[in-house]
């Protein structure tokens, strides 16, 4: 059994290589006759779990090859490594974890999982990750053929690739296209694919754990690639179909043939007694006063948890993925994950980007307004303080027969405060300029 223990110096070396992001030091270290992959620290953690917290991706998978034990339970609160990578907000780290067998359901001194813990600091990306999580070995049994069968009915170099798309948290069906753009030999091996997938689909409701959220997916997935592969067939790329799903409605950019698509899956989905799915169903067919809830946002949440994306205003308009970075420069308010999403969505954004220009012209000008009123605000109540220190100061001299020196001291003090005061709110200024 590990035992905490004081560092060695090398132990000491090996913490500070995974801090610096320093591989080969890791390696040259942990080669040294004697140290142990999994030794603990002073609070109980283990390198692989320094190196999940601190997202460092090739160290984690060297650490793990070495033999580091993923569910490694030494530390003090009870922390995982795969609860470290989950706070870490880093995606592939955490699913790195789960691949290398991590237990989600392990909880901490508190009786918190990974999920929880992550979604409870906001890495809902994280809290997705976890939760949709299919393992690589989930298709082992179908790159092998079984009993009569000749052939697997799965060909074997096709398995990373379906596994890569189970394990997708965005359910906009233009990323999913991306995705089917770079991995054409889905669409050349689709009837095999879908078949496999629509047989998962049947696994995870019949399971004793049923799971709703895997068969909704993997349903899902394979109405994509079953329409993906008749546009591939018809016209061997996916470009035209792509412009398709992003092209908005000229009322309001609304896209709605991937809505259409979206919906019409849902109605295809052979177990209509499934409660997620009468609960979105629900959800399309009442949206709540003043919202219109999209399919594919309601899709994403059935699937990933209700605060997956919450923030749409942040998240790509034409693929959906969250936290887009680029912004539309004319108008600031649509955002993009690079100009290949910008140039789709362009010929639906150009309708609306003057008008959103004037919108946010108008946004920054009301902020404007604010910061000003603000300032002026608190100048009118240092202004009342100055006021209230000369008052106390006269009754002061009065009392104490009139001291110029502690008067004039008074003053200085004042002066000084109110410099500083103001030049604090200068630099608030400048931030908000820079930041809008
Ligand atoms: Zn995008
Ligand atoms: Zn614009």
């Amino acid at each position: 059994m590990a035992q905490k223990k004081e560092m060695s110096d090398t132990e000491r070396r090996v913490i500070q290589a995974i801090v610096d992001d320093n591989l080969s030091e890791v390696q040259a270290l942990l080669s040294e006759p004697g140290l142990r992959v999994d030794f603990l620290d002073d609070t109980g953690m283990t390198p692989l779990q320094h190196a999940a917290f601190r997202a460092r991706r090739e160290i984690c998978r060297f650490l793990l090859a070495s033999g580091a034990d993923v569910n490694s339970n030494y530390h003090d609160n009870g922390y995982t490594a795969l609860m470290f990578a989950a706070l870490s907000g880093n995606v592939e780290v955490t699913r790195m974890m789960l691949d290398a067998g991590a237990n989600p359901n392990h909880t901490n001194s508190v009786g918190r999982t990974a999920a929880q813990m992550a979604a409870f600091v906001g890495q809902h990306q994280c809290v997705a990750a976890i939760s949709n999580f299919f393992p690589s070995s989930g298709l082992d049994y179908y790159t092998k053929p079984q009993g009569l069968e000749k052939e697997p009915r799965l060909p074997q170099h096709l398995a990373p690739v379906l596994v890569k798309m189970i394990n997708m948290s965005n359910m906009n069906p233009v990323r999913i296209a991306y995705f089917l753009q770079d991995h054409k030999e889905v669409l050349e091996n689709s009837k095999k694919v879908s078949k496999v997938l629509d047989i998962l689909c049947e696994k995870a409701m019949k399971a004793r754990d049923t799971s709703d959220i895997m068969a909704l997916k993997t349903h899902y997935f394979a109405t994509i690639i079953r329409r993906a592969s008749k546009v591939y067939e018809e016209k061997q790329n996916l470009e035209g179909w792509i412009k398709s799903l992003v092209r908005g409605r000229d009322s309001d950019g609304f896209p709605e043939l991937q809505d259409k698509l979206i919906k019409q899956s849902l109605k295809e989905f052979p177990y209509p007694e499934s409660e997620l799915l009468q609960q979105m169903v629900h959800n399309l067919a009442n949206p709540k006063l003043g919202s219109h809830p999209s399919a594919v946002v309601l899709l994403s949440q059935a699937i990933n948890g209700q605060r997956y994306g919450a923030n749409e205003e942040e998240d790509c308009t034409t693929c959906g993925q969250i936290r887009a970075e680029k912004k539309c420069s004319a108008c600031k308010m649509v955002r993009y994950c690079d100009g290949i999403c910008q140039k789709l969505h362009w010929s639906t954004h150009k309708k609306f980007c003057k008008d959103l220009a004037v919108k946010h012209q108008k946004i920054q000008e009301q902020e404007q307004r604010e910061q000003a009123q603000k300032k002026q605000e608190e100048d009118e109540e240092l202004h009342k303080k100055m006021e209230d220190a000369h008052i106390e100061d006269k009754k002061d001299g009065e009392k104490s027969n009139f001291n110029d020196e502690s008067e004039a001291e008074g003053n200085r003090k004042v002066v000084q405060e109110t410099s500083q005061l103001q030049s604090s709110n200068q630099e608030q200024t400048i931030q908000a300029t820079l930041e809008t």
